[in-house]
Parts: structure tokens; C-alpha cells; sequence
């Protein structure tokens, strides 16, 4: 950052905003650090350190469960509210892969704000039809999770602060699992995926099947969850959307996977998450 003149810490959100006035467009938003340290966008001037302005903590109430965007991995993946989310989803995209010291550093805000497509907690926010808390030069705003993410690197964040992420309370027959794949254990993934749906008597509805590091933004595939949706959960139904799946999606080419691999990997991982699914039942 040959550019860089001056780490902020404001410690309200106004004088949050008076950063971004004195700086403009060179002023960005950091919190754990992990990635805008490795991948530092050109020009930057100021970097404004959020974490005081966001809480770091997980709480609960009547319509679900919020998490600070100052949360870290680490905490999330130890929290048992967070264990709760999706039975055990979120958990588990937080405990596979990052390296320890990148898991206590890196947060859940930076995690989804930043608009990185390989991410690991987007298709799992996808997937339980989370809501952005998000602090605008407006006020405050709440933005559905299909909102929230806009284009490569673009999220409805930008140039506000993310201050908290909430997940709504799901019903008993609830079920969700995460599945990701990646070239090594502490690697980004290759294709990531998130499911839910709720299962009674072996039959799906309100199904939300969301796929990472495949295309240039994480997203729900409606098709597949208008052909799961009202089904009894058999091996034919299984293999019908994971075909589905693998051919509604134009996946990405980069270092990690060429396109046709990520296709038939997708399939893959969505058969996997789908039959824990089922065993969670
Ligand atoms: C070795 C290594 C391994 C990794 N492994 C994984 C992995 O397995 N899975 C995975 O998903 N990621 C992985 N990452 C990526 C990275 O650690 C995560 O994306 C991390 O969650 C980012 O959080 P952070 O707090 O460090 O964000 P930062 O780097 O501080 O910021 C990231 C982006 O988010 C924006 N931002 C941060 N907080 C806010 C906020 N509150 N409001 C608005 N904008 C904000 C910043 O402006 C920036 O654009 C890895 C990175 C490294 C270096």
C-alpha cells in the first residue's frame, strides 16, 4: 500500500463518516484484515478499522440470531448459538480450511462484505435467508441476504459498514448442511454449497440451495429448489436436481479448477449435502 497515509480508528459512526469524506474513494474499510492485506485495492489512502463500531458478539431473541460483523471465525465456530444455525452449517463452513491464525483474525463481516466469490459463509447465509444490518450515510438499512450481493467484489456494503448479519429462527424440521471442497485443507474452496430445507415425512419445502467459488457472485439456483420443492426426498430426486443443479450454472475458469471440473464437483457436493439432509432427519 504505497499510498497509505493513515490507519483510522473512529470510535463513532460519525466520525466514521467524516473519514470517508476527508478520503473519498481512498478510503476503505478494513476489520480482521485478511484478505484486504493480501489482495489491497490500488491507491488506498486510509484504511478505517471498523471492529470498534461493530459488535463481536452472538445473541438471540425472539425472531432469530445475530451475529456482529466483528465476530470472528474462531468465535463462531466455539459458539454454541452459532452451532444451532442450520444444524451445524455455519459452523461448519467456519471450522474447515483457515489457518489458525487467519481463523482468529478474520471476521464474518469481512467475510461476506468484501464480495470475495470463494467465500465460505455467503452460500451458508444464502441458504437460511439471512438479513444485512447495514449503517448507510441514510441510517440504517436491512437487506435481504438475495440483495446483498451485487456483482464480483460488490456487495450492497460498499462504502457503508456491516454491523451485524441476522439468521431467522428455523422450525424443527429444519435441515441444512455445508459442503465444500477445496485443493488442500487450508485452501479456499473450489466449489462451496449450502442447503436447507424443511423435511417432514420425507417430503421437501421452503428448500434454499446456494452454490460459492462457481461463478462470479454466490447464489441461490431457484431451479433446483422449485424441483425439489413439494418432492419426497429419493435417490431419483437426488440425481434429477444435482443434474439440474450442474447444468444451470456457467462456472467460472481461474487457477483453482477449469470449468467442466467444477461442474461435475458441484453435482457431487450437492448429492453429499443433500443426503446428510436426509440422515439429519
Ligand atoms: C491463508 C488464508 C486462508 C484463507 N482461508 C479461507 C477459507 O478457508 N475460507 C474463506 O471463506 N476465506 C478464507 N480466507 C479469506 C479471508 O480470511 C476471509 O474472507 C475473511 O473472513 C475476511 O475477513 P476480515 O475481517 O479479515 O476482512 P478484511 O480483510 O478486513 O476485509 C475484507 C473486505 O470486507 C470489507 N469489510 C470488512 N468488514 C466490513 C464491515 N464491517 N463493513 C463493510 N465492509 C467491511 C473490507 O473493506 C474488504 O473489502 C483466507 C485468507 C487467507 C489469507
Amino acid at each position: 500500500m504505497r499510498h497509505l497515509k493513515e490507519l483510522a480508528l473512529p470510535q463513532s459512526v460519525d466520525e466514521f463518516w467524516e473519514k470517508k469524506k476527508q478520503y473519498g474513494p481512498s478510503a476503505v474499510v478494513i476489520a480482521g484484515g485478511t484478505d484486504i492485506v493480501s489482495e489491497p485495492p490500488e491507491g488506498v489512502e486510509c484504511l478505517i478499522d471498523v471492529r470498534h463500531l461493530t459488535s463481536d458478539s452472538i445473541s438471540e431473541d425472539e425472531e432469530g440470531i445475530t451475529i456482529g460483523a466483528a465476530t470472528t471465525m474462531d468465535a463462531l465456530t466455539k459458539s454454541p448459538l452459532a452451532a444451532r444455525l442450520g444444524c451445524g452449517m455455519l459452523r461448519e463452513a467456519t471450522c474447515r480450511g483457515w489457518p489458525i491464525p487467519v481463523r482468529s483474525a478474520a471476521t464474518i463481516g469481512g467475510n461476506v462484505a468484501g464480495g470475495d466469490p470463494f467465500a465460505d459463509t455467503p452460500p451458508v447465509l444464502l441458504a437460511l435467508g439471512a438479513q444485512f444490518l447495514i449503517e448507510t450515510p441514510e441510517g440504517p438499512r436491512r437487506v435481504p441476504v438475495d440483495e446483498f450481493f451485487i456483482d464480483y467484489r460488490k456487495t450492497a456494503a460498499e462504502g457503508a459498514i456491516l454491523m451485524a448479519i441476522s439468521v431467522p429462527h428455523k422450525p424443527a424440521e429444519g435441515k441444512g448442511a455445508f459442503v465444500k471442497v477445496a485443493p488442500a485443507a487450508v485452501d479456499k474452496a473450489m466449489v462451496n454449497l449450502g442447503v436447507y430445507s424443511e423435511i417432514v415425512n420425507g417430503r421437501c419445502s421452503n428448500v434454499r440451495v446456494a452454490v460459492g467459488a462457481v461463478t462470479r457472485i454466490p447464489h441461490r439456483v431457484k431451479k433446483v429448489e422449485d424441483l425439489m420443492s413439494g418432492e419426497v426426498l429419493s435417490t431419483e430426486l437426488i440425481d434429477e436436481a444435482a443434474e439440474t443443479l450442474s447444468q444451470s450454472v456457467e462456472p467460472m475458469l481461474d487457477m483453482r479448477a477449469p470449468a467442466e471440473h467444477r461442474r461435475s464437483l458441484l453435482s457431487a457436493v450437492f448429492k453429499r449435502a443433500v443426503r446428510s439432509l436426509a440422515q439429519a432427519g
